[in-house]
């Protein structure tokens, strides 16, 4: 957006009780601060940080006055960085820190500030889980309204099949309550539909009892075995237990303790896992997966739930130059398992060595994330074996071209693979004729344009995977 109309947004209330930060002003740099910094130039005209729900419908009031679209912004993980979008006005939710545990009967209730690291550890004190994601800083509040995949969604569904009820400040600036007896049209598109409906300040789930240590870690193999590995894995988890997760990936095994010095930063096929099962059961699953091949060795360990989950960590910093993209597989099949394969053999290099550059990344879609029916939610698994991920991050522009181009051709070479449907919050926007199907058929994608014209007809909420409002 040109210095000449980007708005100054000077009229925004005095009543307005939190932070406002707008170019210039000390704290804005670590305001606008977000995960993916390949749109480190937007610059968004104000970042109003609310102290409570009657600060976000001071926001989205205003908003609604003036005709403009109002960002929101929790985690700042989104993949598209469409938390800070250039020029825009932004609510931003980080100071809605609550968490709130009813031991007895499970129930927890978030602002939608947490991010899930937080969340973690505040429920295992009372030796409890919600099942949501992998890296520890994602925000609960984009990837609940995206769907919410991680390590335990075989053994609980996704993060949506938790939720029970969401406080919304709709687009005319009213609190409302979705839950499956409160406005069940809304709760419904939340559950999945991301961003498009409102602005979500708390979120409820039902929690489930859970160990306080688990067993966690990396299986790593060589790139030759990888082809042999996967299909073994494609059989295998077909009887799996639930409380087995695995995240196969493509990668440069990182320079880990346990692996001889000499094969650090070789190609490999990691498999990241995380049992959560009996105890007594553990070393027989990870020794099943270990015999899938010849591992470099095998680095799975009693770990605290809180260290399983941050595993990832390390490798996912915010602050680089990131995209992810992806798709929905019916099956992981021979064909697909060689192309992918091939490509981890021609990946550029890290340009970092403790940061894998360019991965690929199977997760299995199994257990508990098929048991809903595919119209419970908006967030859609209908025939989805395994997602697909291709992921690339770097530090200088000047590497752009290098990542990206192979990002793109190893997607372009799987693309006809993947089904029509997909889940929208581990892969960039692929433009409007994509997102139609995303959440599955043409009758779910109505649904949700039904949903979005009634709750948000002016499509104030366009700062997302858009869904256009209906006549
Ligand atoms: C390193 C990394 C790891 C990830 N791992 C996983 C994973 O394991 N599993 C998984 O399922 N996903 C994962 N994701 C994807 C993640 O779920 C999405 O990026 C999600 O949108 C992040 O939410 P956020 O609140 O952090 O992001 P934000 O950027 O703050 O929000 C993303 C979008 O969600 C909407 N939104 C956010 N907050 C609200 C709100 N309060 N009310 C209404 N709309 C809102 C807005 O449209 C916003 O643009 C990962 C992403 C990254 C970058």
């Amino acid at each position: 957006m040109s210095a000449a109309i980007r708005p100054s947004f000077d009229d925004f209330p005095t009543t307005f009780r939190g932070q406002c930060f707008r170019p210039g002003d000390s704290g804005y740099p670590e305001a606008r601060a977000i995960f993916n910094m390949r749109m480190n130039g937007w610059t968004p005209g104000l970042i109003a940080r609310a102290a409570d729900s009657d600060d976000v419908v001071t926001a989205v009031r205003y908003a609604a006055k003036a005709g403009i679209p109002l960002a929101v912004k929790s985690g700042g993980h989104s993949i598209d960085a469409l938390a800070m979008p250039d020029g825009a006005l932004v609510v931003d939710m980080t100071n809605f820190k609550e968490i709130e545990v009813d031991a007895a009967t499970g129930r927890a209730r978030l602002g939608a500030g947490v991010l899930l690291g937080e969340m973690d550890a505040a429920l295992i004190e009372h030796g409890l889980v919600v099942p949501a994601g992998t890296v520890s800083t994602t925000g609960v509040a984009g990837l609940t309204l995206g769907g919410g995949v991680g390590y335990n969604m075989r053994r609980f569904g996704a993060t949506v099949d938790n939720l029970l009820a969401c406080d919304v400040v709709t687009a005319d600036g009213r609190k409302v309550r979705a839950s499956a007896e409160e406005n069940p049209d809304l709760f419904w598109a939340l559950r999945g539909g991301g961003g498009n409906f409102g602005v979500v300040t708390h979120f409820e789930y039902q929690a489930h009892p859970f160990p306080g240590t688990v067993s966690a870690g990396f299986i790593p193999f060589t790139l030759d075995q990888a082809p042999k590995i996967l299909a073994g894995l494609r059989s295998y988890i077909a009887t799996a237990p639930r409380e087995l997760s695995v995240i196969s990936a493509l990668t440069p095994c990182p320079p880990f303790p346990f692996v001889s010095q000499d094969m650090h930063l070789t190609n490999a096929l990691l498999l990241v896992v995380v049992y959560t099962g009996e105890p007594e059961n553990a070393d027989s699953v990870i020794g099943d997966l270990a015999a899938l091949g010849k591992p470099m060795a095998v680095g799975v360990e009693p770990v605290p739930w809180t260290v399983a989950n941050g595993l990832l960590d390390i490798i996912a910093p915010a602050g680089r130059r990131v995209e992810s993209t992806g798709g929905y597989l019916a099956e992981m099949t021979d064909e697909v398992i060689e192309i992918a394969v091939n490509q981890a053999a021609a990946a550029p290099p890290p340009t970092n060595p403790m940061i894998p550059s360019a991965t690929q990344n199977f997760w299995v879609l199994s257990g508990a994330l098929k048991d809903p029916d595919e119209s419970a939610t908006a967030f859609s698994r209908e025939n989805a074996g395994w997602f697909y991920e291709v992921n690339v991050n770097w530090d200088d522009e000047s590497d752009d071209e290098t990542y990206l181009s192979w990002a793109h051709e190893v997607f372009a070479e799987l693309e006809p693979y993947f089904l029509p449907n997909v889940y929208m919050n581990l892969t960039h926007d692929l433009g409007a004729e994509w997102r139609k199907g995303i959440w599955g058929g043409p009758e779910k994608y109505s649904k949700l344009v039904a949903a979005k014209t009634k709750w948000d007809p002016t499509n104030m909420f366009r700062h997302n995977k858009n869904i256009e409002p209906g006549n």
